[in-house]
């Protein structure tokens, strides 16, 4: 058993290829399987789509906590201030599936541990917190 003397120069860009390999290999599954999704698949995935967004943005839809202030929900924060985070409820579909619940009240749930803030408002709690 001998080892083999290798340049890394050369080991990296044969990983080099393997990544390109591997990102044009998963860029022409995704997109065989996006002209396999039916047209009904299609429909439901934008309406699932639509149904989460308008929950969130029915969540921001308040004034903010600290100012009072209301903007466009896309300016409207999600703080987390309570319990643990599982993920930011605006990344619904990044909710973990938990046993006995529906992703809905996944999102529900995690929803429910924060605050409405607006961004300037959230970006200075944060700021004041990393002085403290
Ligand atoms: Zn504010």
């Amino acid at each position: 058993m001998g080892f083999e003397v290798v340049n890394p120069k050369a080991l990296a860009k044969i990983e080099e290829a393997r990544e390109r390999a591997r990102r044009l290999h998963r860029r022409q599954t995704q997109q065989a399987n996006y002209r396999n999704t039916s047209e009904a698949q299609k429909a439901n995935s934008k309406r699932r789509y639509e149904r989460f967004a308008s929950i969130i943005r029915e969540a921001k839809a308040r004034p903010c906590t600290d100012c009072g202030i209301q903007l466009p929900p896309p300016c409207m924060d999600l703080d987390h201030v309570r319990g643990p985070k599982l993920f930011s409820p605006s990344q619904w579909m990044k909710a973990p599936k938990l046993p006995g619940m529906t992703h809905e009240e996944v999102v529900r749930e995690e929803l429910a541990k924060c605050e409405v803030r607006c961004a300037n408002c959230h970006r200075l709690r944060h700021y004041q917190a990393s002085l403290a």
